[in-house]
């Protein structure tokens, strides 16, 4: 058997009991205490399992944990601690490692990923890797987009040769190579009130405002180069019998093509009112830009070669909708590889899982391809 998978088979039951650990400790984004109680146990991990030194960043949406070596650094093992799921998740659905599976909020999207790029540092270092070549960043923002650490994202990221991102892994263990750039837009419209019954005609409707706008915004999408634009929240109106003077729409968008964003931002900056009087306001941009297969293919073919060595098997990748922090080190030309972080399903749900028997292979393959980076 290929060393690293050696080593990742005899810790395998250590690295479940610290994927319990981090997914016990509830770290939603916003929460800026829970995340910052999060972010201690993450450090505590690297600090403990490899002797590197890990720094608790402080921000204003909690800490980010950052690892930098003195040295430059060849590799960046990137991902966020924070998760979507609210506090009182685990009350109702704790930690579990049962039948092969392991569940709990957090746990697939991304702690697992965390414990995995821990232990893989740890198989370097035991290995003889010089770890002043490893350099690991976990955010405290990113499934709220990221505006507290996106300028520490690409500062870290333009040091490395290549970023290797733990996010979970698509269907079946398959690797992330592309993923859309991904925005949202807030769309705030503006009528004027007046009695539904007793002078509706000097009421500005905002709502009949909105009704149009959901048709016209739906139309900007492009199926055929993977655009995506999508009305997901609405609300108008305060009372029943009032012609209401406000309304709002928000909007996901999302583009493949890296020349889909401009059209896409001007077309929503771009928006007329039909309603007599009414006024149109758009806050927002596709923030996140698409992280391109052009930046992906070498690490993807590396990742192959190395799934090879490990134990003979091939392994896919795939294009996904959905960002990462990822897509901010693509986008400034830095290589990078995504999705190869936990294997399981049901991210940001109440079926989220970890499947217990990938996790000495996905923990050799970072391993072995962070090996062949730093080797050059
Ligand atoms: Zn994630």
């Amino acid at each position: 058997m290929h060393p690293f998978l050696v080593a990742a088979t005899e810790s395998l039951a250590a690295a479940v009991a610290d994927i319990g650990r981090l997914v016990s400790v509830e770290s939603p984004s916003r929460d800026a205490e829970r995340v910052a109680v999060g972010a201690r146990c993450v450090a505590e991990l690297i600090e403990r399992e490899t002797g590197m030194v890990a720094e608790v960043m402080e921000s204003p949406v909690g800490p980010h944990v950052v690892v930098r070596p003195s040295a430059r650094p060849a590799v960046l093992f990137l991902g966020h601690h924070d998760t979507v799921h609210q506090v009182g998740s685990l009350e109702q659905r704790p930690f579990t490692n049962e039948a092969g599976v392991l569940r709990g909020p957090g746990v697939f999207d991304m702690k697992a990923g965390i414990v995995q790029a821990v232990y893989a540092t740890r198989i370097l270092r035991d290995s003889g890797f010089d770890l002043s070549r490893v350099a690991m960043l976990f955010t405290a923002d990113e499934e709220v987009g990221s505006k507290a650490s996106r300028g520490l994202v690409e500062e870290m990221a333009r040091s490395v040769d290549a970023v290797l991102v733990l996010e979970p892994s698509a269907d079946g263990g398959a690797l992330k190579v592309a993923r859309k750039g991904t925005g949202t837009f807030d769309v705030s419209i503006e009528g004027r009130a007046s009695h539904a019954g007793l002078e509706p005609e000097k009421g500005i409707n905002a709502l009949v405002e909105l009704a149009h706008q959901v048709g016209v915004i739906n139309g900007f999408g492009k199926p055929e180069l993977g655009t995506t634009v999508t009305p997901t929240l609405a609300s108008a109106g305060t009372t029943d019998n009032t012609v209401p003077d406000r309304a709002s729409i928000v909007v996901d968008a999302r583009v493949v093509v890296p020349e889909e964003k401009a059209r896409v931002e001007s077309l929503m900056n771009s928006l007329q009112p039909v309603v007599n009087g009414a006024k149109i306001t758009v806050s927002g941009s596709l923030h996140r830009p698409p992280l391109h297969e052009s930046m992906s293919a070498e690490l993807f073919a590396l990742a192959r070669e190395v799934a090879g060595e490990i134990d003979g098997r091939d392994i896919a990748g795939v294009a996904v909708g959905g960002g990462s922090d990822g897509n901010f080190t693509a986008a400034i030309g830095v290589k990078t590889l995504d999705g190869l972080g936990a294997v399981g399903g049901g991210a940001h749900g109440v079926s989220e899982h970890v499947i217990v028997e990938t996790i000495p292979f996905r923990t050799a393959l970072v391993a072995g391809i962070a090996a062949r980076v730093i080797a050059g």
